[in-house]
């Protein structure tokens, strides 16, 4: 909670921080004392000068200009006096390709690629290449569509329809339709808060929608709720349980077909036929196979259908708020986490769980960009939220020891909500249970919606920070929420 401010933003604020989107698009500068304005163009005042060869991250852009991540702040520079590197992607030949730390045998194995998991390229040291791990997790289970039509050969002419995914509806009074799936591509169109569209593609957290004009453009994931509601997943009492992690889910039923994701141990799926010896799952309000002699059947009618685990909070929509951002590290751990980054873990790793069972998600943000609160609690009480969670890391001074979750609520009427999380978390993470605890927090109590904060773990504790850094940690405390909300919604 540390370093929360409440500086009044103006409504209209919300349409220029919102869109600040990740991407990995960097611009290299091409001359030296180029100037960062404070706006996009000559008129605003120089905050600064960056130099020739410096590579900075792109947030933004408008006309020719462009937003720059520097210095831990952010100013615009003239595009034609930059090049644009666009992001690589890679992909894995192989299933179980070791991850190393360092470039070179001799490091240590930090996790595995599957066969064609892709992920984004960072840099090349001989004949190693450096990959964005953080990122390929969220990545390959977020648009393996994309990256599979991109793989396809075109072959189809023009004309033919693309199938649709689904339908998103917009959840910002305007937003940008692009012509590339990141946002400093050119705007095609504006639509406006309430349109739905058919989606074909998803990439990277942009969709790509059909316009009227029979034309397609991009827009931004997380300015989006996934429309749910005209979906039907198919019924059944089957289900296969995976006996391993990271099982792959290919588009065919044999191991020569395209891997659409993959899931893990424990996983439950439903089953809607089965063709020789692999099983055809509903997966993603879609379809994938795996394969039989990895799996255990269940026909017991008491198993609940994976329709039903999976899609408890179908037709809900989750606002999640990573607290902090931007200038604003909120906690500083004891070995150096910056709780602005944990935060958008958290949140990140919470919108695919979340997404996995069926419900939409806003986020407030989804790089390191700071928000006002108020410009939180706006997008919130705009959004189609049903409930609205805000994730934070707690600290206490050196001279202090403390352990353990909390989760904090303002109105009485929402201590249910804290008290369903509280005991999720509790129940799946094991950290120490602080309990719930009524907070007079700005974004709470300015927020339209059901909302809580929660607390989960002090990383002024040294093997506490260990601990809520783990991708086990992360992926067991959104498992947590995820089941506190899904007995909420009971
Ligand atoms: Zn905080």
């Amino acid at each position: 909670m540390k370093g929360w401010m409440s500086l009044v933003f103006i409504l209209a604020c919300l349409l220029w921080l919102i869109p600040t989107a990740v991407h990995a698009d960097s611009v290299k500068v091409q001359v030296d004392n180029l100037n960062v304005r404070s706006g996009p163009d000559l008129s605003h005042s120089a905050l600064g000068k960056v130099q020739k060869n410096e590579s900075y991250s792109i947030v933004d852009q408008k006309g020719d200009w462009i937003k720059i991540n520097w210095n831990n702040k952010t100013g615009w520079v003239a595009d034609w006096l930059v090049k644009v590197k666009q992001k690589e992607t890679v992909k894995s030949k192989v299933d179980y390709l070791r991850v190393r730390s360092k470039a070179g045998m001799d490091g240590d194995i930090q996790g595995y690629l599957m066969k064609d998991e892709k992920v984004t390229k960072l840099d090349q040291q001989g004949e190693w290449v450096h990959i964005d791990r953080s990122k390929a997790s969220g990545w390959v289970h977020q648009s393996y569509m994309s990256t599979y039509s991109e793989e396809q050969p075109k072959k189809t002419s023009e004309a033919e329809p693309s199938k649709s995914l689904g339908k998103v509806k917009v959840a910002t009074a305007l937003l940008n339709v692009r012509s590339k799936a990141t946002s400093n591509s050119s705007i095609l169109t504006q639509v406006a808060k309430g349109d739905s569209f058919e989606y074909f593609d998803e990439k990277q957290g942009w969709y790509k929608v059909g316009l009227s004009n029979n034309k397609s453009g991009w827009v931004a994931g997380w300015l989006v709720t996934k429309d749910n509601s005209s979906k039907t997943t198919p019924q059944s009492n089957t289900t296969v349980s995976l006996q391993y992690n990271a099982t792959n889910l290919r588009s065919g039923p044999s191991t020569n077909h395209e891997v659409l994701g993959s899931s893990d141990k424990g996983d439950q799926l439903s089953v809607i036929s089965k063709e020789g010896s692999w099983y055809k799952v509903s997966y993603k309000d879609s379809s994938a196979y795996v394969a039989g002699s990895i799996v255990k059947e269940n026909k017991s009618s008491n198993i609940k259908s994976a329709s039903a685990s999976k899609g408890n909070l179908r037709g809900k929509t989750i606002v999640l708020d990573a607290g902090h951002g931007g200038f604003d590290p909120g906690a500083i751990g004891r070995n150096g986490t910056y709780e602005k980054t944990l935060t958008l873990q958290t949140a990140q790793n919470l919108k695919s769980t979340l997404e996995q069972n069926g419900a939409s998600v806003v986020m407030t943000r989804t790089n390191d960009s700071y928000l006002s609160l108020s410009a939180r609690t706006a997008l919130s009480n705009a959004s189609s939220g049903d409930v609205f969670i805000s994730v934070h890391y707690n600290s206490v001074p050196a001279t202090n020891r403390a352990t353990g979750i909390n989760t904090y609520f303002y109105n009485d009427s929402t201590q249910t909500l804290a008290s369903n999380i509280q005991s999720g978390l509790i129940n799946s993470t094991g950290l120490s249970d602080r309990g719930i605890a009524n907070g007079n927090f700005h974004i709470l109590r300015n927020n339209q919606k059901p909302s809580v904060l929660v607390e989960l773990g002090f990383i002024s504790d040294v093997n506490e920070e260990k601990t809520v850094n783990s991708s086990g940690f992360q992926s067991k405390a959104s498992q947590g929420i995820t089941n506190g909300l899904i007995n909420y919604f009971k």
